[in-house]
């Protein structure tokens, strides 16, 4: 027997995966006015979301993957088409009204879109799983840079190996390319630069067979096929080094096992009209069997399975009588009970403003200029370098050096957000003699001048003063990792916000309400890079209304009863860093007993030591009762609060 869902719960159609190809079928259901859910486990946009730069999707010119797929989205969602985060877990095709099992309830539609797409690939070596995060990477970008200095060895050999091994040379002392056939799979131009380039050694016919370490990767061993020998790396005493995998992409298909036909690689197989083998159940985008991955060809398949299903979904009403109609609109900052966001209320995926998609604001994709790990800016100079503690105010009224680092652009964004909080917000900004402290301070005199809902206060502390003070407000133990000369700085702080290894970490930026009480919230370093969206989002949810939010999520977060500090270790180039860092403030925006705060590793190498980060997002979560919880990646709002459960 079919299992029953409410009537608001009932679509046309429901595409799972929220990447180019899912969102343009909704695109195109939902302006042929059908009622149609996308259903995403991460964040809307799909893969594309990491690049920042798309130079071949005709008609965009030069974008940003987020900018691309935001812009899509708000398209889809202008006609109606509704939207939900949430991983699909169970399909049941059978019967005119198919089942969508998800994590936050089932939805039932005549029609399916799988839209799932690709995800990078494991090879499957020994110790692969075990060292992810701990030298074996993934993500050049996000990770490049804790290697550096050291030897990194690139697994693959197509484009993606060939472009990475390139970027990882600005880190590495040497890259090794160990590719498993015997010769390069890219473009002609591309194997020319690899092979010329001094820095890269290229071996082919080898595959990885295991690694292994400590703390860190201690030992490669490889076989060379062509010679029929075992090799093997281990890096100079006390160093460690990092494996980069970039072994191609598979689909997304293990949902669809046994329920409709795939080739032996994992890809639905369709007809021309991305069809799948059951009637009613079509296929888009990187999922299917094709020679081209693209957003291109992602977005074609989503139209053309869209208008199949069209036609599909029409005879099935007039078969059942059934009519899927939306649930009247919800007030706004409520969400309907189907869980589903009206489209009206969350223009973006998940920031307030219909022109603030995730990287539009400043940094999110686009770094500011003299901020974004320059580790420089613009030195303010009545307050870098001095000796003195003190607090000063500047608001609005007292702006400094206003309109260097917001373009217009970013200040059209900014306003959309700063209209929209209900309650001004203080900066409380706590500082050090350091070139970053500096550079903190440049930036939020900036951001204050920039709304009169946002007032800046400045705290200095010396070097030179001794700092008694947080010792006696945290009770905290002594730190058990050496300190670095800015974590002897101790400014009065909140006991909960007490970063990790108990020691402030100057400088830092906290987030008050209006009344003066800490919102919980916390950046150190300066929140630039992919960091700014976050900030910002911040902001806007200590002020209130904030984001909306689905109910059952907010409810799992209300109900965290133990104090607890979740600190995220981010760089500020990562792009898989923000999603934590929003995720654990959504929290702590919500929950007093909770806390948020970012760190930007480059300024803090005491932490990157202690907690031996080699890849970034690293999140710390220390909950009173548990012991203290480290794990790596990307992660969403329910993939946090089940961390917490
Ligand atoms: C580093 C990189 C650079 C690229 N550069 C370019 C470029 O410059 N130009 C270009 O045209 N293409 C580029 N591509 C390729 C492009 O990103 C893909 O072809 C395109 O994103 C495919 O879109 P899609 O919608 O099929 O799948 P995806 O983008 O993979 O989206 C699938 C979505 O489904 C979601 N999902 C999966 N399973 C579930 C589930 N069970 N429940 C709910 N949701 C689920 C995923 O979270 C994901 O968001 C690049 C890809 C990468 C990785």
């Amino acid at each position: 027997m079919q299992p029953t869902v409410d009537s608001d719960r009932i679509f046309d159609v429901i595409v799972v995966g929220g990447g180019p190809a899912g969102i343009t079928a909704a695109l195109y259901l939902a302006r042929a006015r059908y009622r149609v859910l996308v259903v995403e486990k991460e964040e809307f946009g799909g893969q594309i979301r990491i690049t920042d730069e798309v130079a071949n999707y005709p008609g965009a010119g030069l974008t940003s993957g987020r900018e691309l797929t935001a812009t899509m989205q708000q398209q889809a969602e202008a006609f109606g088409a509704e939207f939900v985060l949430a991983e699909v877990t169970g399909l049941e095709l059978a019967g005119d009204l198919r089942t969508a099992h998800t994590n936050r309830g089932d939805y039932q539609a005549f029609g399916l879109v799988i839209a799932t797409g690709a995800h990078p690939r494991q090879v499957g070596f020994k110790g692969e799983s075990e060292f992810k995060g701990r030298g074996v990477a993934y993500c050049a970008t996000c990770d490049g840079e804790f290697f550096s200095g050291l030897d990194i060895f690139v697994v693959g050999g197509g484009l993606a190996a060939a472009e990475e091994a390139m970027f990882l040379t600005r880190f590495a002392r040497k890259v090794t390319m160990l590719v498993r056939k015997d010769q390069l799979r890219a473009p002609q131009s591309v194997v020319e630069k690899v092979l010329a380039d001094p820095n890269i050694e290229v071996r082919f016919n080898c595959t990885v067979e295991e690694v292994a370490g400590d703390s860190q990767l201690r030992l490669l061993r490889w076989r060379d096929h062509a010679a029929d020998t075992v090799q093997e790396y281990r890096p100079p005493d006390g160093e460690g080094f990092g494996v980069f995998v970039f072994a191609g992409y598979e689909p997304s298909t293990g949902l669809l096992q046994g329920l409709v036909e795939l080739d032996e690689a994992g890809y639905v197989v369709t007809d021309a009209n991305r069809k799948s083998s059951v009637d009613g159940v079509y296929a888009a985008g990187d999922v299917c069997i094709k020679n081209l991955r693209q957003v291109v060809t992602a977005t074609a398949d989503g139209a053309i399975a869209a208008t199949e299903l069209e036609r599909w979904a029409a005879a099935a009403q007039a078969r059942t009588g059934i009519v899927p109609q939306k649930p009247p609109a919800t007030p706004a900052g409520n969400v309907a009970a189907s869980g589903v966001t009206p489209a009206a209320v969350v223009p973006g995926s998940n920031v307030p403003g219909s022109n603030v998609p995730g990287g539009n604001v400043p940094g999110g994709g686009t770094p500011i200029s003299g901020i974004a790990g320059s580790g420089g800016g613009t030195p303010v100079s009545d307050t870098a370098g001095t000796a003195t503690s003190g607090d000063t105010t500047a608001t609005a009224a007292n702006p400094t050096s206003i309109g260097q680092l917001f373009d217009a652009e970013m200040r059209a964004q900014l306003d959309t957000v700063f209209s929209r909080m209900q309650q001004p917000v203080i900066l409380q900004a706590v500082l050090d003699d350091s070139p970053a402290a500096a550079e903190l301070q440049a930036f939020l005199q900036e951001l204050a001048g920039l709304s009169d809902k946002l007032s800046l206060n400045t705290q200095t502390i010396s070097a030179a003063l001794p700092n008694a003070a947080s010792e006696e407000a945290s009770g905290a133990e002594p730190p058990t990792a050496p300190e670095s000369p800015r974590a002897t700085r101790r400014p009065p702080t909140t006991p909960q916000l007490q970063g990790p290894l108990g020691a402030p970490n100057l400088p830092y930026v906290e987030l008050l309400r209006a009344d003066g009480q800490s919102g919980n919230l916390r950046f150190h370093g300066v929140p630039g890079g992919h960091e700014t969206t976050s900030f910002i989002l911040g902001i806007y949810n200590i002020s209130g209304p904030g984001q909306p939010l689905d109910e059952g999520l907010a409810a799992e977060i209300a109900a965290i009863s133990q104090p607890t500090a979740l600190s995220v270790l981010v760089s500020l180039s990562c792009t898989n860093c923000p999603d934590v860092v929003q995720a654990a403030q959504r929290i702590a925006a919500l929950n007093p007993l909770v806390s948020a705060a970012a760190y930007d590793l480059r300024l803090y190498p005491e932490l990157k030591q202690h907690y031996n980060v080699m890849s970034v997002p690293c999140l710390i979560i220390n909950q009173s009762g548990r012991p203290e919880q480290i794990s790596f990646g990307k992660k969403q709002l329910p993939q946090l609060l089940e961390l917490l459960r």
